[in-house]
């Protein structure tokens, strides 16, 4: 076990850092309220060869891990982005990135892969439908075989950068429940363009996360060419996972570079701030363990994400560490941004401050892209072999 970063990893944490800084706080502020794609900083990031490096060097990746993706996006993210950064990497390098490289034909990766590294090529991920979040085995959305190619049809709803996004992973049926022992068989992945003929999308108004639009989408008779699909066809579902475990971690990264960056926003004004004589607020231990206990859940989801990155990286099992350390991360950033804007006062509910975008952005992942409650469920019975209790 070497828990020290090796000299290139602290060099591209330094990068990232300066990257993240150089598109800060006031950035994010003002992409938030515009609710514009933060392109500048993705390109930024790109172009420091930041968004490739778990990807394969053959494609223009760096070749590395997830381990080392992970703490680069905890550097990019408590530079300024927050959470809503990290969901950059989930729906690029994660849902385009992992899916084509483990999966996608020769001629798949070497038509998208090196322009998603670069930032020109964006991708969304199309799982959830009106009636099938948790229960993703729920989804109705069918591709019919029509020709060399399919017909899809069906409605998906919460899909993150739509508008944005050139490509679209769609996680669709393509074999009747009835013909299907399993409902994990039966399912297909496919990229598709998302400016195609019968696909349409619309915003739904929401709390946060405002650089990334969530919309539902609609597919009426979308024709899929033969090269669209991504894996082998009616097998879908476990590769879906093996994308899914790293967006987990990804996620993890994403809170924990939040909540450490609340935390250090609500210190420089606690100590700062003097309410009654001479006393900063951060004197207060009303306000400190608030804080210091939230710092101290970042560190061990920070510790277990950093574990499962390099079982992932190892080909070793990963699930257990990446769902346990999404879970505390989550509650430890929602705790960290609600608690940084308590010690801050009024001052904390003002724009100004940037905290409430860091609280409204990161409360979302307390439920997305899995839920505490699952993350429990799961704990429960994989790990402490628990019956099933849904
Ligand atoms: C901003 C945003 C962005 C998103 N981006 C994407 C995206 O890009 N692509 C995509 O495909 N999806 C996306 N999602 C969807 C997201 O993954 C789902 O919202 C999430 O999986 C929960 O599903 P649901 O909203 O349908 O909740 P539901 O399934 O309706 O669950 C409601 C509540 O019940 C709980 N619950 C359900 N079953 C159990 C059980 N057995 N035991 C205990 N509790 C249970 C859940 O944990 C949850 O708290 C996004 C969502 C949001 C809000």
């Amino acid at each position: 076990m070497d828990f020290q970063l090796s000299e290139e990893q602290r060099m591209m944490v330094e990068t990232a850092s300066r990257v993240g800084e150089r598109f800060g706080l006031d950035y994010w502020r003002a992409q938030d309220a515009k609710k514009a794609f933060p392109k500048e900083a993705w390109t930024a990031i790109c172009e420091a060869g930041l968004s490739g490096v778990a990807l394969p060097e053959e494609y223009g990746g760096a070749g590395l891990g997830m381990l080392d993706m992970a703490l680069i996006i905890e550097a990019l993210c408590g530079a300024g982005g927050g959470s809503t950064l990290a969901q950059l990497y989930m729906i690029n390098p994660i849902f385009g990135g992992v899916a084509l490289s483990r999966f996608g034909t020769e001629r798949q990766k070497q038509e998208m892969l090196p322009a998603l590294i670069r930032g020109e090529l964006n991708f969304c991920m199309a799982l959830t439908e009106p009636n099938a979040g948790t229960n993703s085995l729920e989804i109705r959305t069918f591709a019919t075989a029509d020709g060399d190619g399919w017909r899809l049809n069906g409605q998906k709803i919460w899909i993150t950068g739509v508008p944005d996004a050139h490509k679209m992973l769609v996680v669709a049926r393509t074999k009747k429940l009835d013909e299907i022992g399993r409902r994990t068989e039966g399912i297909s992945l496919f990229a598709i363009d998302v400016d195609r003929d019968g696909l349409t999308h619309q915003a739904i108004e929401k709390v946060g996360t405002n650089t990334l639009a969530s919309s539902t989408v609609f597919f009426d008779d979308v024709r899929i060419e033969p090269d669209e699909l991504i894996g082998t066809l009616h097998q879908g579902w476990h590769a879906l996972l093996d994308v899914l475990n790293t967006e987990r971690i990804v996620t993890t990264s994403g809170l924990v570079g939040t909540g450490t960056l609340a935390i250090r926003l609500a210190v420089d004004y606690a100590k700062e701030r003097r309410v009654f004589g001479d006393r900063s607020v951060a004197s207060y231990q009303g306000i400190q363990f608030p804080l210091a206990q939230a710092h101290a859940e970042l560190m061990c989801a920070r510790l277990m994400n950093l574990k499962a990155a390099d079982q992932c990286d190892k080909g070793l099992p990963y699930g257990s560490e990446a769902n346990v350390a999404k879970l505390i991360a989550a509650q430890a950033a929602a705790s960290a941004t609600e608690r940084s804007m308590q010690a801050m006062g009024g001052m904390g509910y003002s724009k100004e401050y940037h905290v409430e975008r860091l609280w409204r952005d990161a409360r979302l992942f307390r439920f997305a892209p899995v839920s505490e409650e699952m993350i429990l469920n799961f704990i429960a019975m994989h790990d402490l072999g628990m019956p099933k209790s849904y």
